[in-house]
């Protein structure tokens, strides 16, 4: 079976190698000159809103999917029509959009953070008086990784975010502003949807971002807040009629999780999954998309997973470290880019505290 993958970055890459074992090919859409999935299969280097490349992708494969979540809603249309979709087009259109993505929640009673749409420089004073200060304002759309965003603690603060992200730099963006909740942690549930609707769960993750980027993340063992994060993503993903993986983030304010955002594809939380689970989210993904019966999203031992950020270290150093498993993405060095991850293993809490204390310490001698 051909699987097109709309996106051709990391996300596609390790999907592609989790589905070779499975005997799956590949075949991506990528505008970009290097895009770090194309070795892995037929790449088509066109814009995804190019009429004759749709066509000829469409062509290549039996299904599709996608990695990267802001694929033009009508490139999910032109080819949701002519092959399946997985995850169907409706869940890009609430992902693409902060807007919306919270007024689904708010319909499905799930909680989030006080929030106000803001249009208009105007509009972001009441906004302000709605929500209160501190508050976050984001551009409702293209925002990732912390970029589109702005903390707002004080008043003075108000003009200098609307001219960066509403105002004069990107006139008439939509943006939103929410309420800042000082989180103790911050969680993702991984769930996948199969075809036939079953729904299977990763242990929630433990995220720590700096500057807006994930840097560690750590699945939870038993982790009271489990069963409530399954039931919100069960709501979202069945009212999507959801298939494939999708993550969800959530805040934990006074030990009640606040919805963030949803991200419909694979995502870098439950990157640990390849080597810390019984069948990591890149196979499951694929195992919804074509059709198959889902794996066990059991963890195995204790796993973490840190980004590099930047720049990577050297190979050397990182097998150095016992339980290490190396993911390069092939992609030059930038700063704030992500440019691989490592997954650490072990067979107990302490010595993966040990392991993991070792790895933080060198990727973050390197990271820019
Ligand atoms: P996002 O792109 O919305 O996931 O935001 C990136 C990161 O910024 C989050 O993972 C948080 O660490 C931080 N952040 C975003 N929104 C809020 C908020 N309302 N309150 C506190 N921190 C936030």
């Amino acid at each position: 079976m051909k699987i097109g993958v709309l996106g051709a970055g990391q996300l596609g890459r390790m999907l592609a190698l989790a589905g070779y074992p499975l005997d799956l090919q590949f075949v991506f859409l990528d505008p970009a000159t290097d895009a770090c999935a194309a070795s892995l299969g037929e790449t088509i280097q066109q814009p995804y809103l190019d009429e004759a490349a749709l066509a000829r992708f469409c062509a290549s494969c039996d299904v599709a999917t996608y990695e990267f979540e802001n694929v033009p809603a009508h490139t999910a249309e032109v080819v949701g029509a002519k092959l399946p979709l997985y995850p169907p087009a409706v869940a890009l259109t609430v992902g693409q959009d902060r807007l919306n993505e919270k007024k689904l929640f708010d319909a499905l009673n799930i909680p989030v953070p006080r929030y106000m749409p803001v249009a208009a420089r105007g509009a972001l004073d009441m906004a302000i008086r709605n929500v209160g200060l501190p508050a976050v304002m984001k551009t409702r759309r293209l925002g990732y990784d912390g970029k589109g965003q702005a903390v707002l603690r004080k008043p003075e603060d108000l003009d200098d975010a609307w001219s960066r992200l509403g105002g004069a730099e990107a006139p008439h963006t939509p943006c939103l502003v929410e309420a800042f909740v000082p989180f103790e942690r911050e969680l993702s549930c991984l769930a996948v949807r199969g075809r036939d609707g079953e729904m299977r769960f990763y242990p929630v993750v433990a995220n720590q971002h700096r500057d807006g980027i994930l840097r560690v993340s750590i699945p939870q063992q038993d982790d009271p807040l489990q069963a409530q994060a399954e039931d919100y993503a069960r709501r979202v993903a069945e009212h999507l009629n959801y298939v494939g993986v999708m993550a969800f983030e959530f805040f934990v304010s006074e030990g009640q999780l606040y919805a963030n955002e949803i991200a419909p594809r694979v995502h870098n939380s439950g990157h640990w999954s390849i080597e810390g689970s019984e069948c990591s989210q890149f196979e499951n993904h694929l195992r919804a998309v074509a059709g198959l019966p889902l794996g066990s999203t059991a963890a195995r031992g204790h796993s973490a997973m840190v980004n590099f950020i930047g720049r990577a270290p050297d190979n050397a150093a990182l097998c150095a470290i016992a339980g290490v498993h190396v993911h390069h993405y092939g992609k030059a060095p930038k700063p704030q880019r992500k440019v691989g991850h490592a997954t650490v293993t072990a067979n107990s809490e302490a010595e993966l505290q040990r392991r993991l204390t070792e790895l933080v310490a060198l990727v973050e001698s390197v990271a820019s």
